[in-house]
């Protein structure tokens, strides 16, 4: 099924893998939202020159919880898994720019915060891989479903920067 157009017409709300267009789902869990550390991942996000298109604060029921991870369905630690995830509001968004999922990874850092090195916002931010504090889409498939998944087309806005050309060439 073909993602509705963003608001300019010219590229799905979905954004277009690697393309400078390249969208990507950032959440702030609901530990990361209780501790404070909104403002401080997005500054991350916004300090590396990546665009935010999407921003919404919602609480996931465990239903949307379940479908979010419904790829870990099988693993021993889902369960807790969804009750955390649907614990507390979440900070929902959308990122854009080149690169936005590989490298919105690598600014969140591995997995684990235990092997998550300094510098990167769980190895800096966060202890235990049941409490990361943040998700990021792990690919352009996973991107393009989770982002149709949280937000409606009209709720992510396409708009141009003039620093853009200072930080992309
Ligand atoms: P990522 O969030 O980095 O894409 P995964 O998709 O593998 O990682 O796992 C999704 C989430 O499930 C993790 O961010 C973490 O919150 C949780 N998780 C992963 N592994 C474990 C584990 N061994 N024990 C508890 N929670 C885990």
């Amino acid at each position: 099924d073909t993602p509705t157009l963003c608001s300019a017409g010219k590229a799905p709300f979905t954004g277009v893998p690697g393309t400078d267009k390249e969208r990507t789902f950032i959440a702030i869990k609901p530990d990361g939202v209780q501790r404070g550390l909104i403002a401080a991942i997005i500054a991350r996000f916004e300090n590396k020159g990546f665009k935010l298109v999407a921003l919404k604060m919602l609480w996931p029921t465990k239903e949307k919880a379940e479908s979010h991870y419904a790829d870990l369905a099988t693993k021993p630690f889902f369960k807790g898994l969804v009750a955390y995830f649907s614990s507390g509001p979440i900070v929902a968004m959308v990122w854009e720019g080149k690169d936005a999922i590989k490298t919105g990874r690598v600014l969140l850092g591995a997995t684990n915060p235990a092997a998550a090195v300094p510098g990167t916002i769980r190895g800096d931010l966060a202890i235990s891989v049941g409490r990361n504090i943040c998700h990021g889409s792990d690919g352009p498939e996973s991107a393009v479903h989770e982002i149709a998944n949280w937000f409606a087309p009209e709720e992510v806005s396409d708009y141009p920067r003039s620093l853009d050309e200072w930080i992309v060439s």
